[in-house]
């Protein structure tokens, strides 16, 4: 047997200080996970349930150059720490979960905010928000075996040379360790996921040509620039 088409290429990560990649499995995402974020939402911050989405792996971008996406007039950014998954498992114990994280990157969890906040209000899936094209810039992942697990430490983002989010990663309301041990609750965690931890306050809406340099300490940077719609 052979395949009907060519299957579509593995979205692989340069892993930082290797020469190997990582093949991305999965994209996993938590909301609401800084405080004033939700109240900048419109929200009340609570801890339980966690609230959990998902990209197609395929929107995981690792050109600076991001296109505009079609279907919205406010289309968003959210500076995110990402944990790459190393080991898998299944109700994986918060107090083992650390060792299930390969390494860390600085991604966005680009948004068409009109879309989003559409479906929210009639209760639809937040998919077209969410899991579009391009809509996972990330960096290169640095391994935790080189720079540790990162509990705290500065992240931010500046557009157009103007910092916009600055906030520090002891905020998130679900920590690392528990991400992994809530997600792995529902879902058979696998090597290669990634999961987006959530953005800080000062998101906003970006337009073709404006750059975006996001930084989390010890990480380094990610810069992108969005470009016209494809
Ligand atoms: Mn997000």
């Amino acid at each position: 047997m052979s395949y009907s088409h060519q299957p579509a290429p593995v979205t692989a990560v340069p892993i930082r200080g290797t020469d190997k990649t990582f093949p991305v499995h999965r994209v996993y995402c938590v909301g609401k996970n800084y405080a004033a974020h939700v109240r900048e939402m419109g929200s009340t911050p609570d801890r339980d349930p966690p609230c959990f989405f998902m990209k197609p792996a395929d929107a995981v971008i690792l050109d600076s150059r991001v296109p505009y996406p079609p279907g919205t007039k406010n289309y968003h950014y959210e500076t995110e720490l990402v944990l790459a998954i190393g080991k898998g498992g299944r109700n994986i114990p918060a107090g083992e979960a650390l060792d299930h994280i390969y390494g860390y990157a600085i991604g966005f969890d680009m948004t068409r905010r009109d879309l989003q906040m559409a479906s929210g209000g009639i209760g639809h899936p937040w998919d077209a928000g969410k899991g579009f094209d391009f809509s996972a810039p990330l960096s290169p992942i640095v391994p935790a075996i080189a720079i540790g697990h990162p509990d705290h430490g500065r992240i931010a983002v500046e557009v157009n040379g103007k910092v916009r989010q600055d906030a520090d990663l002891s905020e998130l309301i679900w920590k690392s360790h528990e991400i992994v041990a809530e997600l792995s609750k529902l879902f058979l965690l696998q090597a290669g996921d990634l999961i987006f931890t959530g953005t800080p306050a000062g998101v906003g809406p970006v337009v073709p040509g404006d750059r975006l340099v996001a930084a989390i300490d010890g990480l380094g940077t990610l810069e992108i620039e969005i470009t016209d719609p494809l």
